[in-house]
């Protein structure tokens, strides 16, 4: 794992912040609070390190809208931790794309990918966190139909109900942006 590209953050109020996000998530999906903040990483997953530490990135709290598809960045990183069944990248190189191995690797990935944000749904709900939010930003920054299915489909599971955000993440955004 590449450590030496993930510079840690140097506010505390922002690692602060990810900790109570990942500790309200943390009783829906038990021993997963090893958070590591950093002020950025490649791609859009949140890597787990073998360890089971959480890589939450200051620029993914930038990606995000809103407070709940904040938690669910952090909640599907820990839910692969959870489930410990990490993603992994299927890059078609060197011709892999037509490999034989390449179809059901594509499918493995997906698989894991779909049981991360299923438990990322479940796990937001328990813990007073809109899901919503988490299938729009997924709708947004990994269009995929077979995921977005899957988290639908969840989500219809449960009772619908009411949520509320703080006003907390806004102002981490704003500090962010200032530093
Ligand atoms: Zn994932």
């Amino acid at each position: 794992m590449m450590l030496k590209h993930f510079a840690p953050t140097t506010d505390p109020v922002v690692s602060e912040y990810v900790e109570k996000i990942a500790y309200r998530l943390e009783n829906a999906l038990p021993g997963t609070r090893r958070i590591a903040v950093v002020v950025d990483q490649s791609g859009e997953e949140p890597p787990v390190l073998p360890d089971g530490t959480v890589v939450i990135s200051e620029r993914s709290i930038l990606t995000a809208q809103d407070e709940a598809e904040f938690a669910g960045i952090v909640a599907h990183a820990m839910a692969h931790a959870a489930l410990k069944r990490f993603s992994f990248p299927v890059i078609p190189l060197n011709g892999f794309e037509n490999s034989p191995a390449y179809a059901p690797m594509k499918a493995m990935q997906r698989q894991v990918e779909i049981d991360a944000d299923r438990r990322a749904v479940r796990a937001m709900i328990q813990s007073g966190f809109d899901p919503s939010a988490f299938v729009r930003y997924v709708a947004r920054t990994q269009p995929d139909a077979a995921r977005l299915g899957e988290m639908r489909w969840e989500l219809s599971l449960w009772q619908p109900r009411e949520y509320t955000q703080s006003g907390e993440f806004a102002s981490i955004q704003k500090r962010l942006r200032a530093n």
